[in-house]
């Protein structure tokens, strides 16, 4: 053929077997490429195949990453979550050590923890270090100056954080069926495979019978031609 390639020393990089190639001969020492060993000397029958060096590769896909090397990369990414730190002030200098998970479970935590005091102040944050801390007649009220002044800029800062309650919102909502089987407005257009009668073996070889029971009688019962 006239598309043999020239490598930069000029040697040929043609493939295939070249001209006056005899088993046992090497293609690259044919074309005047060096081999990494001569193989031709003391394993005839290889030479044709492997003149590419000494390194055994094993053929095909190699073995995947198992499950223990994702989880070494998931620890090695040190995944970060933010946590919700409680900024009450317990005292002149020390915080309340509550670390929560996201804003809703943080919100429960002060008004369970620091909502239930009698008379109710807000010791958080600035508040609590203030002189003398705004105090609450009503809980309503306290809970209005917590969500205004604290909670709502916190979740600004912060966010919502991890919802984690996926699996409670299924056990709350057993007889809900997934969106996916509506349509857009609404309709459902895929039937739920919820409480689906499963058939075993047996039934269904009942079912068959019954069915070619059916057949029979109604040919029998068919009127005549
Ligand atoms: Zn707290
Ligand atoms: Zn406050």
């Amino acid at each position: 053929s006239s598309n043999a390639k020239t490598s930069k020393s000029g040697t040929s990089t043609k493939r295939g077997r070249p001209k006056g190639w005899k088993p046992g001969m090497s293609y690259a020492a044919m074309r005047g490429n060096p081999t990494p060993k001569d193989w031709s000397k003391d394993r005839p029958k290889q030479a044709a195949s492997r003149n590419y060096g000494t390194e055994t590769r094993r053929r095909g896909r190699q073995p995947q990453a198992t499950g223990l090397a994702i989880k070494q990369r998931y620890l090695r990414s040190k995944p970060g979550y933010l946590s919700f730190g409680c900024e009450w002030q317990e005292s002149t200098n020390k915080r309340c050590p509550a670390e929560l998970q996201n804003m809703e479970t943080l919100r429960k935590h002060v008004y369970f923890i620091h909502g239930d005091a009698e008379p109710l102040v807000c010791f958080w944050g600035k508040c609590g270090q203030q002189k003398t801390p705004p105090e609450f007649v009503v809980k309503e009220e306290f809970r209005k100056h917590v969500e205004k002044a604290h909670l709502v800029p916190y979740a600004w800062h912060a966010g919502d954080g991890p919802q984690n309650k996926g699996i409670w919102t299924l056990k709350n909502d057993r007889n809900k069926l997934p969106s996916h089987l509506f349509d857009k407005d609404g309709k459902q257009v895929t039937p739920s495979v919820k409480d689906q009668l499963l058939e075993d073996t047996k039934g269904m070889l009942e079912r068959k019978r019954k069915l070619r029971e059916i057949r029979r009688q109604a040919d029998e019962n068919a009127p005549d031609e």
